[in-house]
């Protein structure tokens, strides 16, 4: 085995917590957890414990933890080259950007690595299509965000975040955006003026606490936009590739965008790779020395991702996200227990809200006791996000799982959710 695999394995689960802590910026609370392995549906800890990763690297694992097909395409491509620069051509990034267009039924696309630098870059793209095309005066461009929104955390993108923490003491932060009460379509309306650029929102509020628009807001939105001359950008980060039910949460109703940032699952659940998709009136506005990025579009990123998305047409996995997101999410809403305040979901995105006094704690000890691995979001949800290849039989194990973990809870607790 090679040396730096063998002193990782040494390590033994609270030698690896105690030197993350130690050397590490302490801007996460882990689960008290760590993951030597995974595969598939499932994750293991250093003891050798075996868990259903319900967290889904936040919906990034979709195909799977190591899915042989995308880890075979990528020790493939190492024979032959990872890393170039934009300032040559490659044949991989062709083939990805061909292969992203049409999986997204758009016509051109600018690949990125985050889902932040993917965000940062539609908000460009609106901003100068705004001013080139739509005639916006200078500096003047405004674009319409969601309250309760969650799109990554540079400067700029947390400037329009409504959660305090997040923009605290990182100010000044960056003007031009407004904000509306998620899925109020009057309120969108109302903030129009001659100086919009675009709307940017989550098509369903994940961070939000997997949050729905009412039914007709997108479909409406779509319409608005067009009516207005603005621009409809969707942040498909983590609702895209097949995690609701369709490839894209937008297709849930007629509301195709104009510009879509992805992420997340795009990288297969091995690179980081994100990338905006979008109509070429829009990305066209992009110039040489415009916008770029060193690792944008590499070539081992670009065959990890076009062999991820191949794998999702093939394996069909949004029809399977669709049948088992609704017998998750139908199964969970059978269950008894008080604290339970409200189950809901759309394909392979579950969330599980209990009601407030609940000690979340103690039920997210009991989920790792009993072999799951979820996060609250915010608002007291936990996540339900696993592989989009599990089977109905590790849906029907995760439930039973779950309803032991909120057995105990329930037990410890009778009296506080009693309200
Ligand atoms: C995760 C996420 C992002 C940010 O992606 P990073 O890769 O963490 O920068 C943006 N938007 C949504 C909706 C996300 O879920």
């Amino acid at each position: 085995m090679n040396d730096i695999l063998k002193e990782i394995e040494q390590l033994t689960d609270a030698e690896a917590i105690a030197m993350t802590h130690q050397y590490g910026a302490h801007n996460y609370h882990p689960l008290d957890v760590n993951i030597v392995k995974a595969k598939g549906a499932f994750a293991w800890d250093g003891d050798g414990r075996k868990y259903y990763d319900c967290i889904g690297s936040y919906s990034a694992v979709a195909n799977g933890h190591l899915s042989p097909y995308i880890v075979d395409t990528l020790k493939a491509q190492l024979d032959k080259v990872s890393l170039t620069s934009r300032a040559v051509y490659t044949s991989e990034l062709a083939v990805f950007l061909k292969h992203v267009c049409q999986f997204t039924n758009m016509e051109m696309a600018c690949p990125m690595n985050t889902g932040a630098e993917a965000v940062e870059t539609a908000i460009k793209l609106a901003r100068k299509w705004s001013y080139t095309v739509k005639g916006v005066p200078e500096d003047q461009a405004e674009i319409i965000t969601a309250a309760d929104n969650f799109h990554g955390r540079t400067v700029t993108i947390v400037s329009f975040s409504t959660e305090e923490q997040y923009k605290a003491n990182f100010g000044p932060l960056t003007p031009g955006f407004l904000t509306v009460p998620f899925g109020d379509i009057e309120a969108v309306k109302k903030s129009i003026t001659p100086h919009t650029a675009a709307v940017l929102m989550e098509p369903i509020q994940a961070e939000g606490g997997i949050l729905f628009p009412p039914p007709g807001f997108m479909a409406e939105l779509r319409q608005v936009c067009t009516q207005n001359n603005v621009l409809l950008i969707w942040d498909e980060i983590q609702t895209g590739f097949c995690r609701t039910g369709k490839k894209f949460a937008w297709e849930h109703e007629d509301a195709k965008p104009d510009l879509m940032c992805l992420g997340k699952a795009l990288g297969g659940g091995v690179l980081p790779v994100s990338a905006v998709v979008g109509s070429k009136d829009v990305l066209s506005v992009f110039k040489p020395g415009d916008h770029g990025s060193t690792f944008g579009g590499n070539p081992l990123a670009a065959v990890v991702a076009i062999a991820a998305m191949k794998e999702m047409d093939d394996k069909h996995l949004s029809v399977n996200s669709q049948k088992l997101g609704d017998l998750m999410a139908s199964e969970l809403s059978k269950l008894k227990h008080t604290c339970i305040e409200d189950v809901r979901g759309r394909g392979l995105l579950v969330g599980l809200e209990v009601k407030e006094g609940t000690d979340t704690k103690k039920l997210s000890q009991a989920f790792i006791a009993n072999g799951v691995l979820t996060k609250e979001t915010r608002s007291r949800t936990f996540r339900f996000a696993p592989p989009l290849t599990i089977t109905e039989d590790d849906v029907l194990a995760i439930v039973k799982k779950i309803t032991a973990s909120l057995d105990v809870v329930e037990a410890a607790q009778p009296s506080a959710v009693m309200a």
